[in-house]
């Protein structure tokens, strides 16, 4: 049988939906990661990676999707957020994936609506990680937000090489050029978040 497309860019999804669940930065609320494989074909992990499969992915399961958000090949179900991936990738060339996660110790200022200061010299040229406006998830107006909110920074993003942004009441979502650099975005603002946190203790 043949392979489906993209197969290689499908195992690296898995190794990535992987690593974000076993470090906790997604927990089974939710999840899901994209990534620009060629002009208006966007491979993004299925619905419910982190409830139903605690980040463990087949190739396979990985949902190719266009723009438009048709489904063109996989055997999951595509995310009820692929709309966010898709319009990012659709509107802003520079970005090449996309995370939306959430993670243990930001969750704590997206529950807050608060944003997560930056911390460390990891975050040194991101800054502070701004809060978004409110919009219900999995909607047509929290994809616009977002889209919004990272295409008026693209001056901005393609001086820091990412940005991430707080999803009040719900995660986190990070935009870079690969899939490496914005899991490394989000693992970076994880960690302000927890020094943050932790740091009130001292
Ligand atoms: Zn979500």
């Amino acid at each position: 049988m043949c392979k489906m497309q993209y197969y290689a860019e499908r195992i690296k999804l898995c190794k990535f939906a992987k690593s974000l669940w076993d470090k906790r930065l997604t927990l089974a609320t939710g999840g899901n990661m994209a990534m620009r494989v060629d002009e208006n074909r966007v491979l993004t992990t299925p619905t419910r990676m982190s409830e139903d499969k605690h980040g463990i992915l087949e190739p396979e399961d990985m949902v190719l999707i266009d723009y438009e958000l048709h489904h063109i090949e996989g055997n999951g179900i595509m995310t009820r957020e692929a709309n966010i991936h898709a319009y990012i990738l659709r509107e802003i060339p520079f970005v090449g994936a996309c995370i939306h996660a959430h993670p243990q110790y930001s969750l704590i200022f997206c529950a807050a609506c608060k944003p997560i200061p930056h911390m460390t010299e990891t975050t040194k040229e991101m800054g502070d990680t701004p809060v978004l406006p409110w919009a219900e998830a999995a909607s047509e107006k929290l994809a616009l937000i977002c889209l919004d909110h990272f295409k008026s920074r693209e001056v901005l993003l393609k001086n820091t090489g990412g940005l991430c942004a707080v999803m009040p009441e719900h995660g986190l979502v990070a935009v870079s050029r690969t899939i490496e650099e914005a899991f490394s975005i989000i693992d970076r603002v994880e960690s302000d978040a927890m020094v943050s946190l932790f740091s009130k203790l001292l």
